[in-house]
């Protein structure tokens, strides 16, 4: 009797420990889909999944970037919103314990900011280009909404929606951890504020949205393909070494630019031949972007960058 009753204490506490794990923090980061890649130094990348937001992955369907300093850790974007913004802070938190002091967020999509609050709360400066506060303060009701859709709940957990305090125009420089980095809003790509994060001792770049790898880019209402197409290229000229897209894997420029660039080059000069012959809207997928069906989410995203792309070159 005595030997059953310890027999069924052990089985409890077993499933204790067990459902413990399960629920822990670290379990549920990692269900994220969140992987961390050492770069070099004290530069780190997080690679987030490459299909649609979801309810596991909270919206963070992108890549983020850290650099540890000795007090302070540097983040390159905030996640989608709070819940996305301590799936990020519980990555780095596997690689060091240090409190996040600085934040930069290269453009105005949901995941590269709406984590803003987050981390404001506890400190830490944030900063971002004049146009891409713009663009968040514009777009904040609809991306809101959009991750209630995709994830099932409110992204912002009850904080009020955060833009950067530090702006900026066209180039910010600051330092940390003793290295020097360089931000830089060229002009409107993805969305109108987007940024680059280039580190120059390391040749490390972190190109926010400006280039997309392994999958099919958006063209989204806010993004503009002519002015992208000329900030990829002048990206393109940094003596960048290490590339972290704003999604996709770790890369390098030149086939992130056969992936990004040659993209949007091809795509505009099919939808500009279409209008030239008079196509009809309703025959954009007529457009041939077959070159292109290798990448990721192509069937469902490419369509829709046609549609835009005509929207905007019928104007230009
Ligand atoms: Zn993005």
């Amino acid at each position: 009797m005595h030997n059953l009753y310890r027999k069924l204490c052990g089985l409890l506490t077993l499933t204790v420990t067990v459902l413990a794990v399960l629920m822990s923090p670290l379990a549920l980061a990692a269900s994220t889909g969140l992987t961390t890649e050492h770069i070099e130094g004290g530069v780190y990348a997080i690679i987030g999944e490459t299909g649609n937001r979801s309810e596991q992955n909270l919206g963070n369907n992108a890549n983020f970037g850290f650099i540890v300093g000795d007090t302070g850790v540097l983040l390159i974007d905030s996640g989608a919103g709070t819940h996305a913004a301590k799936a990020i802070e519980d990555k780095i938190l596997e690689t060091t314990p240090l409190p996040i002091t600085v934040v930069i967020n290269t453009g105005g999509q949901d995941h590269r900011w709406l984590g803003n609050a987050y981390f404001a709360k506890k400190g830490a400066r944030i900063i971002a280009s004049n146009a891409a506060v713009a663009d968040q303060n514009a777009r904040a009701g609809d991306q809101i909404q959009g991750l209630i859709n995709a994830t099932g709940q409110h992204p912002m957990n009850n904080l009020d929606i955060f833009t950067a305090p530090e702006t900026f125009e066209t180039t910010y420089q600051l330092s940390h951890a003793g290295v020097d980095i360089t931000i830089q809003h060229q002009g409107a790509a993805h969305t109108p504020g987007d940024s680059w994060v280039y580190i120059p001792a390391l040749k490390i770049l972190f190109t926010g949205d400006i280039a997309y790898g392994d999958r099919m880019l958006g063209v989204i209402e806010v993004s503009d393909s002519q002015s992208w197409v000329e900030v990829f290229a002048a990206m393109a000229r940094l003596p960048a070494q290490k590339v972290i897209p704003g999604h996709g894997g770790v890369s390098n420029i030149s086939t992130l630019g056969e992936q990004t660039y040659n993209y949007l080059v091809h795509l505009r000069q099919g939808v500009g031949e279409f209008l030239d012959n008079d196509g009809d809207l309703a025959d954009i997928r007529k457009v041939d972007q077959s070159a292109f069906d290798y990448l990721l989410n192509y069937e469902g995203i490419a369509p829709g960058n046609a549609l835009r792309v005509y929207e905007q070159m019928e104007w230009e």
